[in-house]
């Protein structure tokens, strides 16, 4: 059982980063207002995610580190609200390192903690917290030590930390999101609200207080496919294509098609070495697209990609071609 979740911590968990954006996702489908992210040498020493969610009842403590165990069934994959379904995070972190989980329910007049280190389970015991739960992993792939020897440095693992939780947030501008590390990569990221300007205070908090006056909004649709967000005006540029985020009936997604379809848009008012910022939201029938093909990568399968990106570079263009660009 230990090494079927160590296989699938091999898929899942590459990295420090993929572990925040498990747990991150789980604040979220947990209904959490506020996440706080807490990390030591880049993530390998500790994370420590702290939500104000739903929380998990103490009888279910077992079930939530157990492999395929997931409260979140749904009959159609692509009808689900919540990020995440598969019930493969936790069991595969606790495979590869020290994992324990702290919890309270609003119900519950106390709290209980399970932990469980390389794949060993110990009994669910008290502990005394607040409504929410707290997620602490320790020693990231120390039962692996093949995984650890492929790390990055420190400062290369924080900020692939940084730039998951940015893409995270941009989709969730109601939640408050805080990461403290032990570097330069600290995020403060104070609750906006869901409406068009919440939204676009969000991107201002992860893009730079300059993103407003800086760009255009969008807002297109073409045969059920409906675009919106935001795009950098020509003179608001970046030397890579980190500032560029797409989501896709709102799940982040890092997807060569809609990359494709921004760097063809801003073809004949970029250099060659710019990048546009970009933050840009496809809603679409669930039915035309697969989102979940790989657990760990964010790529998309569209039924019609030549919609999509015809949709993508025409509406650029043509916001671009109003601004008088
Ligand atoms: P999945 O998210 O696919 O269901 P996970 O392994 O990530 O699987 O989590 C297993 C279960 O643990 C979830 O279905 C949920 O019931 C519970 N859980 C995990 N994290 C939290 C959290 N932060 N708040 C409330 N429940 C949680
Ligand atoms: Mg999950």
């Amino acid at each position: 059982e230990t090494m079927i979740n160590q296989i699938a911590a091999g898929e899942v968990i590459e990295r420090p980063a993929s572990v925040v954006k498990e747990l991150v996702e789980n604040a979220l489908d947990a209904g959490a207002g506020r996440v706080e992210i807490v990390t030591a040498g880049g993530g390998l020493n500790l994370i420590r995610v702290t939500d104000d969610g739903g929380g998990i009842p103490e009888q279910e403590l077992e079930l939530a580190v157990a492999r395929h165990c997931t409260s979140k069934l749904s009959t159609d994959i692509n009808d689900i609200r919540s990020l995440g379904f598969r019930g493969e995070a936790l069991p595969s972190i606790g495979s590869v390192a020290r994992l324990s989980i702290r919890s309270r329910t609003a119900a519950g007049d106390s709290a209980a903690e399970i932990s469980i280190e390389g794949g060993r389970i110990a009994p669910v015991r008290p502990a005394a917290a607040n409504r929410g739960t707290t997620v602490e992993v320790r020693d990231l792939f120390f039962a692996t030590p093949a995984r650890l020897k492929f790390m990055k440095g420190e400062r290369a693992e924080s900020s692939a930390t940084s730039d998951v939780i940015k893409r995270i947030a941009i989709a969730f501008p109601a939640v408050r999101f805080t990461l403290a590390g032990s570097d330069r990569s600290t995020l403060e990221l104070p609750a906006t609200d869901d409406t068009p300007e919440g939204q676009l205070r969000r991107l201002a908090q992860v893009m730079g207080a300059d993103f407003p006056e800086n760009s255009i909004a969008i807002d297109a649709g073409r045969e059920g496919v409906r675009l919106t967000g935001h795009v950098s005006i020509p003179s608001f540029t970046r030397a890579n294509a980190l500032q560029q985020y797409a989501y896709v009936n709102g799940r982040p997604v890092r997807d060569k098609l809609i990359a494709g379809a921004i760097r063809g848009a801003y073809m004949d008012v970029l250099p060659r070495d710019r990048h546009a910022v970009v933050a840009l939201f496809l809603t679409l029938d669930p039915a035309t697209v697969d989102v979940n093909v790989h657990p760990a990568k964010a790529d998309v399968r569209f039924r019609d990609p030549g919609l999509v990106r015809g949709l993508i570079v025409g509406a650029i263009r043509q916001a671009l071609t109003d601004a008088g660009i």
